[in-house]
């Protein structure tokens, strides 16, 4: 399989060059140049097959060329053994036809982690192959930092070091970074916002003989493999409720739009599917752009549902691509567009085909906060706010018949304890697994917010593997 750039002008790459390069070089993000298909036999034969067996039928195809099956199997087997629940991503009934996918038994309890901890290890298999290594620089705002030192610990081609303002995360985001006490991770508290963190991770990749001396990486959401990683729940939660012989309803509560987009490279696969249904909290673009074609960037509002506070959606780029039939060089003109307007208005035609998958729904907080008190109510299920965005989203959206709802919740409710214990009066308690966090020991090194220091500090701790 080969992949190219959405936006045209960037060479075409085979697997392990897409997983490590991440962003294209004309600034594109990489799609297979062609979708792998199965026939409704084959979708059907998936049924009653284990999460890792699922896993390795869809994203073989993806791989091919880089990874035996047998290499893929190991890789795939290793990474949900991991997981808390038997099923990885079991399904709950909440109402007739209608199902919550939990896709929160991961070490980090979001859906993240379904996808980083795969890749994580592919990192590790293909550096390891090639005898290179890495230094993965990010910054958090609280909840993608852990997904991603979770996902690279202990690994032996990888460092990471992940930039968070101190004082501004809650104690369950910091601790979750912070009790990792692996070698080959950091965590640096910024006496800064999460802007400021963000702003000098920018600085050092823009560095192009920084970046290169340290071979600098990252594991942001617009890297192929972890869309593909994600394509594999939408099968699985599929048959297991009656596809490919019923056609199906998705909600996804969403923000950089990679969780929606894997899905939808399901049904580029071959997956029947009805409907994908968006959720937004106020930060509402997607939504917004479903109702009018237009897509308009404005500023950013914080809410209960923080992974999903942004203000455009990066793999958004993936789907215009697909709509506008493939053509780089019109992607590019549009994304231009956007950037220096921040307004880019889709062709009435491809918008026209967009709108007869694609629908958003919008919530506040407020609304949220109801969402949550009335399924703990009826259904006797606790959701976290990002989840009850899906879940609301989608029935409000789901016409019933014959298509069966899948509900994606994306992160457990013990994650976001206060909102939760605010709409249903209980304090979910953390899963086993983390239950002895908070007695868990700390490390992390409080840094000035001042890009020469955090330079440094990159320098001395990538340094000591190369020396
Ligand atoms: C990242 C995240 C989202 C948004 O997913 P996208 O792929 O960015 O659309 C939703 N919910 C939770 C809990 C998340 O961590």
């Amino acid at each position: 399989m080969k992949y190219v750039s959405t936006r045209g002008s960037a060479p075409v790459l085979s697997f392990d060059d897409v997983l490590l390069a991440g962003l294209a070089r004309d600034g594109g993000l990489y799609v297979p140049q062609s979708w792998p298909h199965f026939s409704a036999a084959e979708i059907r034969a998936m049924r009653g097959l284990s999460y890792a067996e699922i896993a390795v039928t869809v994203m073989a195809p993806f791989v091919e060329g880089c990874l035996t099956r047998d290499e893929l199997t190991a890789l795939v087997n290793d990474t949900y053994a991991g997981f808390t629940h038997p099923a990885v991503a079991p399904l709950r009934q909440v109402g007739a036809n209608q199902w919550v996918l939990e896709l929160f038994h991961g070490p980090t309890i979001a859906f993240k982690d379904y996808a980083l901890q795969l890749v994580g290890r592919l990192f590790d298999h293909v550096l390891k192959k090639r005898g290179q290594r890495v230094t993965i620089v990010g910054a958090t705002s609280g909840d993608t930092g852990s997904a991603a030192i979770e996902a690279c610990r202990d690994r032996a081609a990888i460092d990471i070091v992940i930039l968070h303002p101190q004082g501004r995360t809650s104690e369950v985001q910091r601790k979750q970074m912070t009790t990792v006490l692996a070698s080959n991770v950091r965590n640096l508290a910024v006496e800064g916002t999460f802007d400021d963190c963000q702003d000098m991770v920018k600085a050092l990749f823009n560095d192009h003989a920084f970046r290169d001396t340290y071979n600098l990486s990252a594991v942001n959401s617009i890297n192929w493999a972890r869309v593909m990683a994600q394509i594999v729940y939408y099968f699985a939660s599929a048959v297991a409720v009656g596809a490919p012989d019923v056609p199906m309803t998705f909600s996804v509560p969403t923000g950089n739009f990679g969780n929606v987009f894997a899905g939808f490279c399901a049904k580029q696969m071959g997956l029947p599917v009805e409907k994908f249904i968006v959720g937004s909290n106020s930060n509402d673009i997607l939504t917004r752009f479903f109702e009018t074609g237009v897509m308009s960037a404005d500023g950013v509002v914080p809410t209960l549902s923080p992974s999903m506070d942004i203000q455009v959606s990066s793999n958004f780029e993936r789907l215009v691509f697909h709509y506008l039939g493939n053509d780089g060089a019109a992607v590019a003109t549009l994304m231009d567009e956007f950037r220096t307007t921040g307004r880019m208005d889709m062709p009435q035609g491809a918008y026209g085909a967009m709108r007869t998958l694609f629908e958003g729904h919008r919530y506040n907080d407020q609304e949220t906060l109801a969402v949550m008190k009335t399924m703990r109510q009826t259904a006797g299920e606790m959701l976290d706010p990002h989840s009850a965005i899906g879940v609301a989203a989608g029935i409000k959206g789901h016409d019933h018949k014959a298509s069966p709802l899948v509900a994606l919740a994306t992160a457990h409710p013990a994650k976001f304890p206060d909102a939760v214990e605010k709409a249903t009066g209980i304090r979910p308690p953390l899963p086993d697994h983390m239950a002895d966090l908070f007695d868990r020991p700390e490390r992390f090194d409080v840094i000035a917010n001042d890009l020469a220091a955090v330079r440094d500090y990159v320098v001395t701790f990538a340094g000591r593997a190369r020396a």
